[in-house]
């Protein structure tokens, strides 16, 4: 499954719940690249100047990297929580063209209103979340992430959960919509 939604509209979290939950990987492309970043490998540090200024990373360089992971089956058998991947329509096709026969069974879109998640942004204060870059992440989200939630709802796998609530409500509500896609 691929999450989608704002940044800090809790997608690292649920995405970690949800893959617990259904004992399946979660693949964070943020997490990634700050953990290589942290560990001196070069594409981390290519990306981190980006992630600093709020802007987004090259597609060539995100896709370089979740291409590589989808290579050594063990890293998303026997399945995936896919969390900020895909962020622009270039990404999203190149996934289609990475998962070839095992298409997407589930979009979530986890909608959280833009003053909260600029609060709980400012309250988690991440090395990247300066005034500056979370505005401009937020304008990202709207002009190269959101048209997404159109392309996915066009193929008939989106769900759209409300991302207000506590972390198990929330929780609740997105197993809710992931049994409604295996039930119908
Ligand atoms: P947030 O959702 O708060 O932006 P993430 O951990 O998902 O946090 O991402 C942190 C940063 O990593 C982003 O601001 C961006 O620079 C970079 N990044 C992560 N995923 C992608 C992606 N799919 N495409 C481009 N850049 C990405």
């Amino acid at each position: 499954m691929v999450l989608l939604g704002k940044q800090g509209s809790g997608k690292g979290t649920q995405g970690k719940r949800l893959a617990t939950h259904f004992r399946i990987r979660h693949l964070s492309t943020g997490e990634m690249f700050r953990d290589s970043a942290a560990a001196g490998v070069h594409a981390g540090l290519e990306a981190k100047g980006f992630m600093d200024r709020g802007e987004l990373v090259p597609d060539e360089l995100v896709v370089a990297v979740v291409d590589e992971r989808f290579k050594n089956p063990l890293e998303v058998m026997p399945g995936f929580v896919l969390d900020g991947f895909p962020r622009t329509k270039a990404q999203a096709l190149e996934l289609d063209r990475i998962l070839e026969q095992n298409p997407i069974d589930v979009v979530i879109d986890l909608d959280v209103p833009t003053d909260v998640v600029v609060e709980r942004m400012r309250a988690r204060g991440r090395e990247d979340d300066t005034e500056e870059s979370i505005r401009r992440r937020l304008e990202l989200y709207d002009t190269e992430t959101k048209p997404l939630v159109q392309f996915y709802r066009e193929r008939s796998i989106l769900e759209r959960v409300n991302g207000l609530g506590t972390e198990d409500e929330v929780h609740g509500l997105l197993l809710a919509a992931i049994a409604t896609r295996f039930t119908r």
